[in-house]
């Protein structure tokens, strides 16, 4: 069995370009021992790259496909720390001191990715905007000012909104919690600047690379029999799984999006993010060129073929419920596209030393806020690297729903 699943992870015509002019050229497989290997070149692996090249580390980075070809470039890439499962769900599942711990260390994770994207001065077309989480049928009314209660109680700045006070400011008509620290952001750009940084810092970056197997402290060998030798690797490998190390309840299904044309004016006020308490949600955002971006119609399986075949119709689905959701004209669709989708059951990631095997590290980014989890990864690998452990790093454990 190869070392990680193979998957066409994506569909139709997304909106972020990866066209070939903005991929760097690929470097040689260095020889020696390397610090890190890093296995996948989507937004985990820049990431994880940037910080552990900028702190001294020889690291390359491989993958089958060119960078930023995967799961990142389907990606809708709204950045928020209010996660899938709401806070008052979860605090049923562990508690309300352990589910609050979880999302304050996420909200840290956004803040702090906020933070890295201005101290690299990475143009990745970002717009910081409020955010809305309208009541749905995963959370009505009631159930959504406990959830914005709960919220408050764990030190989270976020403000119940009443359905009046919500009409007035937004113009739409739900009740909602509003926060203020979200943004959005352009993901392939965002992974491309990252791994040039870390190119910058020393860092190889290698394609196609396809890894297969692992053995020993640690030699990776390639579809191509060449290997690779690393004191330590991390498969940063997104959706395409590896089944010897990441447990079944990290399961695949299919998500679909679309983007409208350019709109003037833009549909509703602030341009604000606005996603649904519902499963599956639907969640619509504004682009820096005026466009507006929409996801959801979710399915629970993940074969391709069947998925692909209903781009289209989930298009025009997705379409015609957000403009019922912000009362608009119906949207035109520019594009439509339709991906992998990954999930976990408290919506977290999966980040942590694989188990039996020294010095092989997984770092995938399942639920909602992938992007945010691939900093929060790169705190918690490189700090474990540095002999500084995240003093959270037990919540987001691949092998937390059962030991493996
Ligand atoms: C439709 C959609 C909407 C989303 N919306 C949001 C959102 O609004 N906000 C948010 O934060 N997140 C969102 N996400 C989640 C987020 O985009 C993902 O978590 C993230 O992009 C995954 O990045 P990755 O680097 O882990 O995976 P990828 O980008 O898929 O990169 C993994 C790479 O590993 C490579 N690889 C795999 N196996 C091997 C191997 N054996 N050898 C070599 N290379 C290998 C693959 O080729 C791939 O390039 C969304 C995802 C989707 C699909």
């Amino acid at each position: 069995m190869d070392l990680t699943e193979r998957r066409n992870l994506r569909g139709g015509r997304p909106i972020w370009t990866s066209d070939e002019k903005r991929i760097p050229r690929a470097d040689a497989l260095p020889s020696g021992t390397i610090d890190v290997a890093i296995i996948g070149a989507g937004i985990m692996g820049a990431m994880l790259a940037e910080r552990l090249a900028r702190g001294g580390r020889s690291v390359v980075v491989l993958d089958r496909r060119p960078p930023a070809h995967g799961s990142t470039a389907a990606s809708t890439a709204l950045i928020q720390w209010a996660m899938d499962v709401p806070l008052t769900h979860l605090a049923r599942e562990i508690g309300a001191d352990e589910a609050a711990r979880r999302w304050r260390r996420i909200y840290k994770a956004v803040g702090d990715l906020r933070e890295r994207i201005d101290a690299e001065a990475i143009d990745c077309s970002l717009l910081d905007r409020p955010e809305l989480y309208l009541e749905g049928k995963l959370l009505n009314a009631d159930s959504l000012r406990e959830e914005g209660e709960a919220r408050i109680a764990a030190g989270l700045p976020s403000r119940y909104l009443a359905a009046g006070a919500v009409t007035e400011r937004f113009g739409i008509a739900p009740a909602a919690a509003l926060t203020d620290t979200a943004f959005t952001l352009d993901p392939v750009s965002l992974t491309l600047a990252l791994l040039d940084r870390a190119r910058g810092h020393g860092a190889t970056l290698c394609f196609p690379a396809d890894v297969t197997g692992v053995s020993g402290a640690i030699e990776l060998t390639l579809a191509d029999g060449r290997t690779l030798h690393a004191r330590e690797a991390i498969l940063a490998t997104g959706y395409e799984r590896s089944r010897w190390f990441v447990p079944p309840e990290f399961a695949v299904a299919s998500s679909f999006a679309i983007a409208t044309p350019p709109m003037d004016p833009f549909p509703w006020r602030e341009e604000a993010l606005i996603w649904q308490a519902s499963d599956p949600y639907l969640y619509v955002r504004p682009t820096s060129d005026g466009r507006v971006l929409a996801g959801g119609a979710d399915e629970s399986f993940a074969d391709a073929a069947r998925r692909d075949a209903r781009i289209d119709a989930k298009g025009g689905t997705i379409a015609a419920a957000v403009a019922a959701m912000i009362a608009t004209q119906p949207l035109l669709v520019d594009h439509a596209w339709a991906a992998t989708f990954g999930t976990s059951p408290d919506g977290l990631p999966a980040i942590g030393r694989a188990a039996h095997h020294d010095g092989l590290w997984v770092a995938a980014g399942f639920g909602g806020n992938g992007i945010s989890f691939a900093l929060l990864a790169s705190d918690i690998i490189c700090g474990a690297l540095d002999g500084a452990p995240d003093e959270d790093a037990d919540c987001f454990s691949p092998y937390r729903f059962k030991t493996p």
